[in-house]
């Protein structure tokens, strides 16, 4: 494989375990503010990354090439509020779509068709994180300061994964 692509690659799977540490942060910030239903939705968020590491690892490994995990640094563990923490979870998906769509064209720049045909999952997959984090922005929009808004939707995001 592409020297470059290779790198790239295996940076991602340490940038989606990352995303799923930053996601588990959040699960952590939610449970103690009793928002148990946002904290369920971050905790199956934190699983799917985990899981999109993990493709990334098994398709390296596939190839016969060598995995090499990078460090993850010490992610958020306090947000001034659902919204806020909703918001870095926007702000941080586009940064994952932004470094997807480099592996991408760089896997159709070297001639590289399986890992370009391998990342179609994940161009596609991020058209779906960034839809689910402004679908729960819009939301919040709506319920404002409304406590009793809150706790219904609450219950709602709660219901992730059922
Ligand atoms: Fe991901």
């Amino acid at each position: 494989m592409d020297k470059k692509l290779e790198k790239i690659l295996n940076e991602q799977i340490t940038k989606e375990i990352a995303s799923s540490y930053l996601y588990l942060g959040m699960a952590a910030y939610f449970d103690a503010e009793n928002l148990s239903g946002c904290a369920k939705w971050m905790k199956v968020q934190a699983k799917e990354e985990m899981n999109h590491g993990m493709k990334i690892f098994e398709y390296m490994a596939d190839k016969g090439l060598h995995v090499a995990l990078g460090a993850i640094e010490k992610p958020e563990n306090s947000f001034k509020s659902a919204k806020d923490a909703f918001e870095k979870t926007l702000v941080h998906e586009k940064k994952v779509t932004a470094s997807i769509d480099n592996i991408y064209k760089t896997a159709k720049d070297v001639g590289d068709s399986s890992t370009e045909i391998f990342m179609h999952w994940f161009v596609i997959e991020q058209v779906e994180e960034e839809k689910n984090a402004i679908e729960v922005l819009a939301m919040l929009a709506k319920v404002k300061e409304d406590s009793a808004s809150m706790i219904l939707l609450d219950k709602e995001l709660g219901r992730r994964g059922e």
